[in-house]
């Protein structure tokens, strides 16, 4: 293990890790400059073990209902060698040829170690780079590997089409439904988002090969149910603009050694498991080394980070501004507490030099807002 690797491992402690997914990573560009979240995702911290030990635990990630609809969705598409899904690309893509050669990926022989997978994986993604006349391809499952923060990340798109005209499609099959041709913008902005990690998980698999990797295609194909049926519908997206978000993430958790530099002395997010697994780590303790790296709270990390409810709960005590969002924090730029606001509002606080105007347009705002009280 190098330097860095074992500097994150000891944060970590005696926790099993918790590998990147393309959702952790595509999280990552919501609050990409909290250091908390960066620091605890590249040590493998499990977060939402340490939310539930300090108090917060989290309610989040997709409902039970939600995940089970989303499997039969998915079983569906891919049934019988994805005869519905192979249809859907012959009609977007233009494929042409009848038939396609299918080839699950989840595992190799009975084994499904993700290093191994990945190797078998590469190998025959790569074969078919090279080979290229084996148009229509579609690999199910396959492990992809990518580095974060100098670790390896293991990926696992849905599905990797590789088409005519020799590029690599990467499909993502999502249950939320197309109602009257309308998708929910949030949802098709996340799938996106989550594709342009597999995009550029693929490119740099070829690009260590000596491939093209403008050979995987930026645009991906989201399949989702149409209105509210079973019925499958399939749409392009452009994810270049997520791949640029992504690789400046990514670029930024590569300087995760500068923001281990900053930690003050014996900080752990060790849950110190018992023989069974369950944390024995003093709450207090742990919520105290969680106070030690700083956090950026904004509202939208509840739909993102599992350490939204503690991280909510410290920046109301720290009576921070920071609840309300950026758009607000910017609007009173260089006012950085409600306790400060308010007094401006009241004009219970002298305003200093530099918030003159903004001391104006609150009391403004507070006057119309008694007026109508
Ligand atoms: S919830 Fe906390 S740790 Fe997670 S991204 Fe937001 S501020 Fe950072």
């Amino acid at each position: 293990m190098d330097s860095l690797n074992t500097r994150l491992a000891a944060l970590r402690g005696g926790t099993s890790p918790v590998g990147f997914s393309a959702r952790t990573i595509a999280g990552l560009n919501e609050n990409p400059g909290c250091a908390r979240r960066a620091l605890l995702d590249a040590s493998g911290a499990d977060k939402d073990r340490i939310g539930a030990r300090v108090g917060f635990p989290g309610r989040f990630g997709q409902s039970p209902f939600a995940l089970a609809r989303g499997r039969v969705f998915e079983e569906q598409i891919k049934a019988n060698g994805a005869a519905q899904l192979l249809r859907l690309l012959r009609e977007k893509l233009g494929l042409t040829i009848e038939e396609a050669a299918y080839l699950p990926l989840e595992d190799v022989g009975d084994n499904t170690g993700r290093e191994l997978r990945a190797r078998h994986t590469t190998a025959q993604l790569l074969r078919a780079a090279r080979e290229g006349d084996d148009a229509g391809t579609l690999f199910d499952h396959p492990m992809l590997r990518l580095r974060v923060a100098g670790c390896t990340a293991y990926l696992e798109p849905d599905l990797v089409a590789f088409q005519v005209g020799g590029r690599f499609h990467v499909v993502e099959i999502k249950s939320f439904a197309v109602i009257d041709g309308q998708v929910d913008g949030e949802q098709v902005t996340a799938a996106a988002r989550q594709a342009a990690v597999y995009v550029l998980a693929l490119r740099e698999l070829l690009a260590d090969h000596g491939l093209d990797p403008e050979t995987v295609s930026h645009e991906v194909l989201l399949v989702t149910p149409a209105d509210f049926t079973n019925r499958p519908v399939v749409s392009l997206i452009d994810v270049r603009k997520q791949l640029a978000a992504v690789r400046r993430v990514l670029a930024r958790m590569s300087r995760v050694e500068t923001l281990l530099d900053a930690l003050p002395e014996g900080v752990s997010f060790d849950l110190a498991p018992d023989d069974d697994g369950d944390p024995t780590r003093d709450p207090a303790e742990l919520a105290a080394a969680l106070h030690q790296i700083p956090a950026r709270y904004r509202p939208g990390c509840r739909a993102h980070c599992e350490l939204a409810a503690f991280c909510r709960d410290e920046a109301r005590c720290a009576d921070s501004l920071d609840v309300f969002g950026p758009a607000v924090g910017g609007m009173l730029g260089g006012v950085d507490t409600v306790c400060a606001a308010l007094g401006l509002a009241e004009g219970t606080r002298a305003p200093a030099e530099d918030e003159a105007e903004i001391a104006r347009a609150l009391r403004h705002a507070e006057t119309l807002r008694s007026g109508l009280g």
